[in-house]
């Protein structure tokens, strides 16, 4: 599920928020801080829930075929 980091136009409180859908309403997002509505978004929080790397020991996908 997508987390997305969130400041405060009015504090500078940064805070992260789960986001259902990238087209989700954000206008009920409010600083948790000082109350501010319409916080601004940032992109850098991003939370991946699959991952296709192979390398990656702890998500393998589950194709047991590697002869
Ligand atoms: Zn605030």
């Amino acid at each position: 599920m997508p987390m997305y980091e969130f400041v405060c136009r009015e504090c500078g409180h940064r805070f992260e928020e789960l986001v259902l859908s990238a087209s989700a309403s954000l206008e009920h997002i409010v600083c948790p801080s000082c109350g501010a509505e319409k916080p601004e978004k940032l992109i850098s929080a991003v939370a991946f829930t699959g991952c296709s790397a192979s390398s990656c020991g702890t998500c393998k996908p589950s194709s047991s075929g590697s002869t």
